[in-house]
């Protein structure tokens, strides 16, 4: 039994509620990222715009009336740490007070995948890239056929050929995370990889150029496998290898060797335009 006043039994406990209003509450700032991840900080109010965890930008103002969101709580510190005690006042808002705005990452929890466009799990989502993969080459070149000899968007270096299957990738996915690969060499700047959150797929996209073929790319690729073995997101490497020169002289035997290694990451080689062996 829980004796709320001396000499008068309780029947109804709050014991929580009534520790907490003795305790002395301490002010918390928070702060909500675009795609919906809460942080705080005990007593310091948020200088920098940007998530720890993702990156995004911090949702402040809503978007659609421009109100403020809430930006702290107050809960007593836990003993010997800088977080609440109280985890119920840590509350995320998830729609504007003022104007009834839902906010993007509510929408995006409340509403299923497939509804949004998305691929409903792993096993979709691989065959869409794929499929984007295998028939890069096909798009490069409809790329090229403008209109009265438009300018274009020209596939001519690896960085052309990461930003192009970015845009592809956003018809279908809309958490496509950068990861910057560093380089193996000093004086070469660092690319980019694409982690398909949620679905631990990891896109990697070569370009073969002079001096990058057969050898040097076999190397390169175990290098990296090695890479994202440690990688808990990536489950699936998938590389996109644009070889439209054909450079590469036994893509086959290359693929057969790099796909026959163990995973983790499951492997799957793309040399696009696709082939026969010479
Ligand atoms: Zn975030
Ligand atoms: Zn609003």
């Amino acid at each position: 039994m829980f004796t709320d006043r001396p000499g008068r039994l309780s029947l109804t406990p709050r014991p929580e509620a009534d520790i907490i209003s003795r305790m002395s509450r301490e002010v918390f700032y928070f702060r909500v990222c675009e795609r919906g991840h809460f942080t705080y900080s005990l007593r310091q109010p948020f200088t920098d715009g940007f998530c720890q965890t993702c990156g995004a930008k911090h949702y402040t103002h809503c978007a659609k009336c421009g109100a403020q969101l809430p930006d702290r709580f107050f809960s007593p510190v836990s003993m010997g740490t800088t977080d609440p005690w109280d985890e119920s006042a840590m509350v995320r808002p998830d729609a504007c007070t003022k104007c009834g705005h839902v906010f993007p990452w509510a929408i995006a929890e409340q509403h299923p995948r497939a509804e949004r466009g998305s691929p409903a799990d792993t096993a979709e989502a691989l065959a869409i890239v794929r499929r984007l993969c295998a028939r890069f080459h096909v798009f490069a070149r409809q790329l090229r056929q403008r209109h009265d000899d438009r300018s274009t968007l020209d596939i001519a270096d690896e960085y052309d050929v990461q930003d192009a299957i970015h845009a592809l990738l956003a018809l279908y996915f809309d958490d496509i995370r950068p990861e910057e690969r560093t380089p193996s060499h000093a004086g070469k700047s660092a690319r980019t990889d694409f982690l398909l959150k949620g679905y631990n797929i990891v896109i990697e996209i070569k370009k073969t150029r002079q001096g990058l073929a057969d050898a040097k790319l076999g190397d390169e690729l175990i290098h990296d496998l090695a890479r994202y073995a440690k990688l808990d997101d990536c489950k699936h490497l998938l590389c996109p290898v644009y070889d439209p020169d054909e450079r590469i002289r036994n893509p086959e035997g290359l693929r057969k060797d790099l796909e026959a290694r163990d995973g983790p990451p499951h492997f799957e080689l793309f040399i696009v335009p696709q082939r026969a062996s010479v």
